[in-house]
């Protein structure tokens, strides 16, 4: 895996992005992946609304871009979420295929009925399983790596998880 970064990230950013990034695709099974992934943060005002995104350039090429300004924490949640979309890219479970002239999505290779009228963010498979992930994997990454015992961390959990797992 080749990592790239763009735009303003310092250097103890970095190497919490790359030490996630690296500890994401081998909870995948993708610490071999031959895939590039480039990091960039990117001012607000070029970010059309969104807060991050991630988009797959070449089947071994991904772009994660996240909102410059967002504190450490939410850079790492961003990442968290589009690295599982990366997964999900890898895998071929999410693509986006032109079909009938048209820019459609496929979800394990079934066409997805969206359009402007009924698009619901928040219900699509990917998504769910991209938020369901993006906490979780930042607080089991802080544990397995020590993270954990830094005074930012520790309070990014308390702040996450204020009262425990809800069984
Ligand atoms: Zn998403």
């Amino acid at each position: 895996m080749y990592l790239i970064f763009e735009g303003k990230i310092t250097k103890r950013e970095k190497k919490y992005f790359q030490s996630f990034v690296e500890w994401t695709l081998k909870k995948y099974g993708m610490a071999d992946a031959e895939i590039s992934i480039t990091l960039a943060a990117v001012p607000v005002e070029e970010m059309c609304g969104f807060s991050a995104l991630c988009t797959q350039v070449e089947p071994d090429e991904y772009d994660i871009e996240f909102k410059q300004e967002f504190s450490l924490l939410m850079k790492m949640i961003s990442i968290s979420h589009e690295m599982v979309h990366v997964r999900q890219y890898y895998n071929k479970e999410l693509a986006h295929r032109m079909r009938a002239g048209k820019w459609t999505t496929f979800w394990r290779r079934k066409a997805q009925p969206l359009n402007e009228d009924n698009y619901t963010y928040w219900d699509q498979p990917w998504e769910i399983e991209a938020h369901g992930l993006e906490k979780g994997q930042v607080i089991q990454w802080a544990m397995d790596t020590g993270h954990i015992k830094k005074k930012w961390m520790r309070e990014s959990i308390e702040f996450l998880n204020p009262d425990g797992d809800l069984a």
